[in-house]
């Protein structure tokens, strides 16, 4: 008997991948960690096959909006328990860590890990040091706390990890320096040639302040934060500013967290033709037992508000591997990682709830089934809270 062609293959589910134009139900052969074939009838050449049908394959989930440098930062989690209980591949860290502790980040959170932990490093010094239920201390207040040349510095000295520069605006966490911190940002962004990643919160600065001052590739988290200070206009559509932002190649990124998700912005934002570029979670301490929880509840519930599977599925792989630049990830072409989620879209009754506490009755929910990473099957936990919600069979569609 001749040699088996494939480690592993994953046999008849419905294959989602956007950026190689797949949408249909086919096999995926993985051998030596990688996509070795993608298409009809493989199984015969495989070591260990496993039934899929009926399930989604998509690439791995990639969430870019995570906070996990746990126990080192207060309002950070469990990488570990976030990748399993949101099928994710890749987790990235929006600007716990600063240059002063990034160090700490890399030796004994990142590497430790066996997930792909990628990293935005914050502008400020010490990252986001006072955050947690009633603490609430800006980390971008005072110049002297943003030198531009030490973050440029630790991320030149650790690009296998850091994928662009954190800042967040907005309120106290800026206080009287507002838009001195963006500018700050990005000059350290620019001098890298690396993506920015902008945290809209309360004014001042006004979003359209904050926008305006974005340049292509730069990434608007939060997008669809609730008023005051949301993109939508008096006259309920899209403010401008928005739209020519999103014209010059600004990527707009959900990242709910506890304060970002408001239905109010996203059905006017979606009624108006403006979906999101990426969807994100902001999971932190406080948003991880919800309404926020995790990346894949947070696909289900815009899968709720009216996106389809593949526009989901597409915002949460290929969308955020190309916003961070990592090309390699977020698809299942010859070749690529075998960084693969597989999925089911069962029929549900949960009721979903925004950030100001506005309820919307929901039809269906994703729920994890397996996590390849390499090509090797790592555990996924059901989320609790959502099984007596589910009424029904997955669909097929
Ligand atoms: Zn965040």
């Amino acid at each position: 008997m001749p040699a088996a062609t494939y480690d592993l293959v994953l046999r008849g589910g419905r294959v989602i991948d956007e950026r190689n134009s797949v949408d249909g139900v086919m096999d995926v052969a993985i051998k030596a960690g990688r996509i070795a074939a993608v298409g009809a009838d493989l199984a015969k050449d495989a070591t260990r096959v496993e039934d899929v049908t009926g399930a989604i394959v998509a690439p791995g989930l990639i969430d870019i909006h995570t906070h996990v440098y746990h126990k080192a930062t207060s309002l950070s989690v469990d990488p570990g328990f976030i990748a399993r209980r949101s099928a994710c591949t890749t987790l990235v860290d929006a600007g716990s860590a600063g240059a002063g502790n990034y160090d700490g980040f890399r030796d004994y959170v990142m590497i430790q890990s066996p997930y792909r932990i990628l990293a935005f490093l914050n502008i400020s010094f010490p990252g986001i040091f006072g955050f947690d239920k009633g603490v609430s201390i800006g980390e971008a207040t005072m110049r002297s706390m943003l030198p531009v040349d030490r973050c440029v510095a630790k991320v030149e000295q650790n690009r296998d990890r850091i994928v662009g520069v954190k800042v967040r605006i907005g309120g106290i966490v800026t206080g009287d320096l507002g838009l001195g911190a963006l500018e700050l940002a990005l000059e350290a962004a620019e001098a890298l040639d690396l993506p920015l990643m902008t945290h809209i919160g309360t004014a001042p600065p006004s979003y359209a302040d904050v926008v305006d001052m974005l340049r292509p590739g730069d990434i608007l988290t939060h997008c669809y934060r609730p008023d005051p200070n949301s993109a939508i206009g008096p006259d309920g559509k899209v403010i401008d500013a928005v739209l020519k932002a999103r014209e010059r190649g600004v990527l707009f990124d959900i990242a709910h967290g506890m304060g970002a998700f408001g239905y109010e912005t996203t059905e006017a934002a979606l009624k108006d033709g403006f979906p999101p570029d990426v969807i994100s979670s902001d999971v932190h301490v406080i948003a991880v037992e919800g309404p926020g929880y995790d990346l894949l509840h947070t696909m289900s519930k815009l899968l709720n508000c009216g996106l389809s599977l593949p526009q989901v599925i597409a915002m949460s792989t290929s969308r955020p591997a190309l916003a961070i630049r990592r090309p390699e990830l977020g698809h299942l072409g010859v070749g690529a990682p075998a960084d693969i989620t597989v999925l089911r879209q069962y029929d549900s009754n949960y009721v979903f709830e925004d950030v100001v506490g506005t309820r919307r009755q929901g039809s269906t929910l994703l729920q994890p089934v397996a996590v390849y990473l390499d090509g090797k099957s790592m555990e996924v936990s059901r989320r609790p809270f959502e099984e007596s919600f589910l009424t029904g069979h997955h669909h097929q569609h």
